[in-house]
């Protein structure tokens, strides 16, 4: 997610330089970028610029195609890599591979994306409750349904909403979700399955290369309009529908990580159950056998998910 940062970033050329200097004075700055064994079985040290093709999991995450990420943040989970490293790598020069969006956008972009992970880390540190409870006290009354097949449908990949479906597949595969799939899951499994995002949190945990209390914690809240995004819950309803269209249009990362709906055409494939029968067919894809129906209706669990969140706020 490209969200904007509360505060300032580093943006003017004086602050830009300074931060260089400072991060060449850093003692951590070394000039390469250093991935240790616990992931590759040896240690590797890729030259700065081309980290990236140090090893599959740091190539640049193509879903959507508009918004490739650099795939860093296992790394830093696991203490391989610091952020301070990283940025001296990149206001050195931008990440081979990670060219049209990010690169265009400048180092910027990506400081302000490093932004959110110490700002997440300082909320958890200030406010530890945080780590049960919802930080906004007004929605600590919210209520959450109790389906645990529905949460099972969730975590499994068969909601029979494509986007949803193919990201968590990824993370049951991979070990990894990208950001904007995470968002719709999240918001999903929320807003759209009415589930506790501490089921949502504990799966990611338990699954993420990247999992961090701090940043799982902040991010599911934040997601769940309950956090300290000062965003009302309105505001953060994801159409799973909308959200594929936008970001996967050709439908690349849903053909990859849902096969079965591999022949079904574009216009289909954000809403296959929308198909004919002859579609179907033809698709090789009746729904229902080879792929779930839509567990819930979208549009009605929007308007109920207003409802909760309303009554929630009194
Ligand atoms: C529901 C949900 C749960 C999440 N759980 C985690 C988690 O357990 N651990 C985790 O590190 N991130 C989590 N994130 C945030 C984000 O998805 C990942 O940090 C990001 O996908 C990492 O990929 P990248 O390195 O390619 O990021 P890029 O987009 O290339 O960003 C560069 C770096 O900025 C930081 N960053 C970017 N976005 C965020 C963000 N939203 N919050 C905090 N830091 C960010 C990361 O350090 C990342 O490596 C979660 C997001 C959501 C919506």
């Amino acid at each position: 997610m490209s969200r904007p940062f509360p505060r300032a970033a580093t943006t003017s050329s004086t602050s830009r330089s300074r931060a260089r200097r400072a991060a060449s004075r850093s003692p951590s700055s070394h000039r390469s970028f250093a991935i240790g064994a616990r992931s590759s079985g040896a240690r590797c040290t890729a030259r700065r610029r081309s980290w990236s093709r140090c090893r599959p999991a740091c190539a640049p995450a193509r879903f959507p195609p508009a918004r490739r990420t650099a795939r860093w943040q296992p790394h830093c989970a696991s203490g391989e890599a610091a952020a301070r490293t990283a940025l001296a790598t990149w206001l050195d020069g931008p990440i081979d591979g990670y060219a049209e969006t990010h690169n265009a956008v400048g180092v910027e972009a990506w400081i302000r994306q490093l932004c959110w992970r110490d700002f997440y880390a300082h909320v958890l540190l200030a406010h530890p409750g945080n780590a049960r409870l919802e930080h906004q006290a007004t929605y600590r009354d919210l209520e959450w349904e109790d389906d645990a097949e529905a949460f099972d449908a969730w975590r499994e990949g068969r909601t029979g909403y494509p986007l949803v479906d193919a990201g968590m597949r990824q993370l049951a595969r991979t070990g990894w979700m990208h950001n904007r799939a995470r968002l719709t899951v999240g918001s999903f499994l929320t807003k759209d399955l009415h589930l506790d995002w501490r089921l949502g949190e504990r799966h990611f945990e338990a699954l993420l290369l990247d999992g961090e209390p701090a940043q799982n914690n902040g991010n599911w809240q934040w997601v769940t309009s309950v956090g300290v995004d000062p965003a009302p819950y309105f505001r953060r309803l994801f159409n799973p529908i909308l959200q594929q269209r936008k970001f996967d249009p050709d439908g690349a990362y849903v053909r990859r990580w849902v096969p079965e709906l591999r022949d079904v055409p574009d216009e289909r494939l954000a809403e296959p159950w929308q198909m004919s029968d002859d579609e179907q067919r033809a698709a090789g894809c009746v729904i229902g056998r080879d792929y779930p129906p839509p567990i819930v209706v979208h549009a009605d669990e929007r308007r109920r998910a207003i409802e909760r969140y309303r009554a929630a706020a009194g």
